[in-house]
């Protein structure tokens, strides 16, 4: 069995979280790509839409697609909640499964930052999507030597398929100042959105 884990805020979830995942799931033949929205801040500073928002318009979002699930496994965890701790979490859950967490590339040039990342990538194999500028030339070096060999080994895997610039930040943006997102999201989402009265301002 092969299964993508997909972290991240989805604050909002958008089009290019789906679309992405789906070419994930088709490029590596994953059974199954589970969307796990990030948990409340444990600190004040980072504000973000209540995770049972998020969760539920995750939900919404990956319903056409018979391979995509959704997990709250990093909301109902208390405290910081670390991709290193999912991934063993699912380790154990799938021992014989073969994991890959997916991200974006402005995401893998940030990997060194996250806590036990060399543990990580002996726990996981990483699939990487385009994103924006964001470029493998720009890889800090403290992730040059193990990013050779991945590519090499196939742990590292970048994805083949064309950018799709959206961000969740531009999309709080547009709905801060008025303008609909709808070009960006899926359209329950969007009547969720409405509906709930989120990022109004
Ligand atoms: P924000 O703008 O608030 O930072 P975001 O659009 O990056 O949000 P996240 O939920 O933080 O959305 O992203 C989860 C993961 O999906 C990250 O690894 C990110 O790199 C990746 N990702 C999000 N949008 C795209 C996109 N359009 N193309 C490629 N990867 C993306």
């Amino acid at each position: 069995m092969k299964i993508g884990l997909f972290g991240g805020t989805f604050d909002p979830v958008h089009n290019g979280h789906t679309q992405i995942a789906r070419a994930f799931a088709d490029e590596l033949a994953l059974d199954t790509v589970i969307f796990l929205p990030a948990g409340d801040p444990y600190h004040k500073n980072a504000p973000r839409t209540p995770a049972e928002h998020r969760l539920a318009m995750t939900q919404l979002a990956v319903r056409d697609d018979a391979r995509f699930a959704v997990s709250d496994c990093d909301i109902v965890r208390s405290g910081a909640t670390y991709t290193v701790d999912t991934v063993q979490i699912f380790r154990q859950q799938f021992p014989q499964a073969q994991l890959w967490w997916l991200m974006g590339m402005d995401s893998l040039l940030q990997l060194h930052t996250w806590k036990n990342w060399q543990m990580l990538v002996r726990q996981t194999r990483i699939a990487v999507a385009a994103r924006g500028e964001s470029s493998l030339s720009a890889v800090p070096s403290e992730l040059r030597n193990w990013l050779g060999g991945a590519l090499e080994n196939g742990t590292l895997h970048l994805l083949q398929t064309p950018l799709y610039p959206v961000s969740s930040s531009e999309i709080r943006g547009r709905l801060k100042s008025g303008p609909a997102a709808d070009e960006w999201l899926d359209a329950a989402v969007a009547d969720y959105i409405r509906c709930h009265g989120l990022y109004r301002g």
